[in-house]
């Protein structure tokens, strides 16, 4: 089935095997209707091959230093003339996971001055978080900025905080798999204006696809679900995550 419109707001494609093949993957991509693509880097080392993709028509990049990657020494200042220079629409992939050994303390302070450049720069944020809300939602009332929450399979309650400190939420993959009660529950009940699609390709898989084989045009599958779990038309779910999507990162690419 072909659908338009649809919008990829989180894939890696500077990362390996999509990399290998940018002109595949984005041509199959456009084939199931994806007409705008959001790359966000990882770390200092990524940055300018995300700007680089985001010459291309229809793609956006987000620059910034996510936690696993917090001890690299890249400075903030570095990053603040990178988005600057590059016109980025986004501070992104940044935030915190108490699942990983880099030091609490330092993944702290990154995400903390990232926070404060995004809301300094007035971009939005793309928010990577695990085991941490609590930590989050308090930094987040510190520095009230606008952005998404990305692969989100946690439950409706926890969602509604993130909502209410104006974040958007962003579905993928987890929500293709029923047996992800958690995130289907809170794709049920986001309201239609605070959410947004990804494949956060091709880290996380989808059902049926292995985790490091998904790509962009996999989000035909995730919009298919959503549109299911929430008892809508595709097009309605394709045209709401296309709105918020736009609110969120702009219109031109
Ligand atoms: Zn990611």
């Amino acid at each position: 089935m072909i659908m338009q419109g649809l919008f990829d707001t989180h894939c890696h494609l500077f990362m390996e095997p999509l990399s290998r093949d940018t002109g595949g993957v984005l041509q199959r991509a456009f084939a199931v209707g994806v007409e705008r693509l959001l790359v966000p880097a990882v770390s200092g080392d990524n940055w300018d091959a995300c700007a680089e993709l985001a010459l291309l028509p229809g793609i956006s990049c987000a620059l910034g230093i996510h936690p696993w990657w917090a001890d690299d020494g890249v400075e903030v200042d570095e990053l603040r003339m990178k988005l600057t220079e590059t016109g980025a629409a986004a501070v992104g992939e940044i935030g915190l996971d108490w699942k990983i050994e880099v030091p609490r303390q330092t993944q702290y302070t990154v995400f903390q001055k990232q926070l404060e450049l995004a809301s300094t720069m007035d971009l939005p944020v793309i928010l990577h978080c695990r085991n941490a809300f609590k930590e989050m939602l308090e930094l987040l009332e510190e520095y009230p900025v606008r952005g998404v929450i990305h692969a989100w399979s946690r439950d409706p309650q926890l969602m509604t905080r993130f909502i209410e400190a104006g974040l958007f939420i962003s579905f993928g993959g987890a929500i293709t798999r029923p047996d992800a009660k958690k995130a289907c529950e809170s794709a049920r009940l986001v309201p239609c204006d605070r959410f947004v699609l990804e494949t956060d390709s091709p880290s996380i898989g989808l059902s049926g696809v292995p985790p490091g084989e998904s790509e962009p045009g996999h989000i035909a599958e995730v919009a298919q679900a959503m549109a299911q779990i929430r008892g809508e038309s595709l097009e309605e779910t394709i045209a709401a995550a296309w709105e918020n999507s736009i609110e969120l990162f702009g219109d031109s690419s």
